[in-house]
């Protein structure tokens, strides 16, 4: 279960400004994240996976509440819990295909890289077909097959959460499509929690929970200042 209670969060020297009183995710759904350029939606992964920190307001993640975390015991749940599709893929390229799926596990010495881990990295990048191309570097993949080895880097240590930044954004239609079920596949068979912002109005139907941010209501403390 995903929940933010009264949350208020600024940019430090911007005018942007994200305040609301409650979002909640139940354990195992999917949520879609929708909104214009603009209202928040990347913020809002950012607050749910610990990157950025808020104001004031609480967020819990699975029971484990991030306000009172230090930096490194922020990162570190992060690793072990947080699973993020970057919006722009943020594969490594120095790295191939198969390094990239192991990386998770190279830097987080919480995670060992166990014989099990590398065949499951094989696992997931045969099942997103992904197979004939362990070895190339990210520069020489489609965007299809880019996003798709973002998400088997995000998979991979079986995250209990999966956060995804319009992970369809600059697909087909088809690939669209695949990529969503390959994440709600996920969350059912693992009872994971999905959180996926997007402009594709036409995968809604497919999710749990649609949060609107037009429809959020403000924080009373925001809407007395305004
Ligand atoms: P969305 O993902 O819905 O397009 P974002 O969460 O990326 O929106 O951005 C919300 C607002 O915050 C925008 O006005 C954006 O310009 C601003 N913003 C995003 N990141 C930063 C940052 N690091 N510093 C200052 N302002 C930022
Ligand atoms: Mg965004």
């Amino acid at each position: 279960m995903i929940h933010l209670l009264g949350v208020d969060f600024r940019y430090p020297k911007s005018d942007f400004h994200l305040a609301f009183e409650e979002i909640s995710v139940e354990l195992g759904s999917a949520a879609a994240l929708i909104g214009p350029s603009g209202c928040g939606k990347s913020t809002l992964l950012n607050l749910i996976a610990g990157i950025l920190t808020p104001s004031s307001g609480t967020i819990t993640v699975n029971e484990t509440d991030l306000q009172p975390l230090s930096d490194s015991q922020r990162r570190l749940f992060r690793l072990q819990n947080i699973g993020f599709v970057f919006q722009d893929f943020a594969l490594i390229e120095y790295l191939n295909v198969l390094d990239n799926i192991l990386h998770p596990w190279r830097i987080n010495s919480a995670l060992p890289l166990s014989t099990e881990n590398r065949e499951r990295a094989r696992t997931l990048a045969d099942q997103l077909g992904l197979s004939q191309k362990l070895h190339r570097h990210p520069s020489h993949l489609s965007q299809g097959e880019q996003q798709r080895a973002a998400i088997c880097r995000a998979l991979a240590p079986k995250p209990s959460v999966i956060v995804a930044d319009e992970p369809t954004g600059n697909l087909d239609p088809s690939n669209k499509q695949a990529i969503v079920d390959i994440l709600l596949d996920y969350i059912r068979s693992e009872r994971a929690t999905l959180v996926l912002a997007t402009h594709d109005h036409e995968l809604l139907p497919a999710f749990d929970q649609i949060i609107d941010f037009a429809k959020l209501l403000p924080t009373p403390s925001t809407s007395l200042a305004s």
